[in-house]
């Protein structure tokens, strides 16, 4: 059986897997810049260097995501719902009932059946608010790598309040806070209760009773998984490469 290459072409990064049979067997990621088409094509060539592979080792390449369409090489393409319900179900062993994806300009909400097909389907993506983009102004604001968030809001001793889920108002409510003395650490832990709570009203109340996974590449922030358990009362898994988890989906489409 050929090797399959899935592309997430998303709003703020561009996520490549190879896939040999179930097993992700090479992933990259880059981001998203000008010249898609052609940084997604660098990643494809990487993939084939690296695993020392030829063109003619590749059954299959899909594209998915917003830039999908802006890859002129690609044949196959496969809507971003669609292959993170795939990527997902089968990245889960058939346990995932609802995705919470984080993305960098939108928030989705998918529940699926017990045989891994989409029966609902919600998303954010109005405003920043409780997106990747939302946590890159408050990184900004504060002057510390997103990276850290996680780490740091676990050291906090109290998750302070913010109300505003418009970044603009955020940014105020946190620069006053800051010139009030708070701690950078009280503030991240309640910006990741204040985005755990949105993501909440957008989760409402028809989770199935099964699994519920979290991705995206703010999926991978420690902290928010904990606010959002505890906003949640519930368990929230987190696979070990949640960004990858849509492209991985498209390739096996
Ligand atoms: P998209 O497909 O829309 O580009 P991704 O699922 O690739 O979205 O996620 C990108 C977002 O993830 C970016 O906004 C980035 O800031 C955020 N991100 C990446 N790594 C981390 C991390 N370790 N902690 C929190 N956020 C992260």
């Amino acid at each position: 059986m050929g090797y399959k290459i899935g592309l997430d072409l998303g709003s703020t990064a561009i996520k490549a897997v190879l896939v040999n049979g179930n097993d992700m067997a090479w992933r990259r990621k880059v981001a998203t810049a000008p010249g898609q088409d052609h940084l997604a094509m660098g990643l494809v060539k990487d993939a084939l260097e690296q695993l020392g592979l030829a063109e003619g080792d590749i059954e299959k390449v899909s594209a998915t995501g917003y830039g999908k369409k802006l890859l002129s090489s690609v044949g196959h393409t496969v809507d971003e719902i669609s292959a993170n319900a795939q990527g997902m179900f089968i990245l889960s062993g058939g346990k995932c009932r609802t995705i919470i994806n984080i993305g960098g300009q939108d928030l989705k909400v998918i529940n699926l059946s017990d045989n891994g097909k989409i029966y609902d389907f919600r998303m954010n993506d109005k405003c920043a608010a409780g997106t990747g983009r939302f946590f890159e102004q408050v990184a900004r604001i504060l002057d510390t790598p997103l990276e850290l968030f996680g780490e740091l809001s676990l050291k906090a001793d109290e998750a302070l309040e913010l109300n505003s889920t418009c970044v603009v108002f955020a940014e105020s409510e946190i620069v006053s806070l800051l010139a009030k003395g708070a701690r950078k650490e009280n503030i991240i832990k309640g910006l990741h209760y204040s985005i755990a709570r949105r993501i909440t009203h957008l989760l409402g109340r028809q989770q199935t009773g099964g699994d519920i996974y979290l991705d995206g590449g703010p999926s991978q922030n420690p902290g928010l998984l904990d606010a959002l358990e505890d906003e949640l009362l519930m368990e929230v898994k987190v696979l070990p490469q949640p960004q990858f988890t849509v492209a991985f989906g498209a390739a096996i489409s």
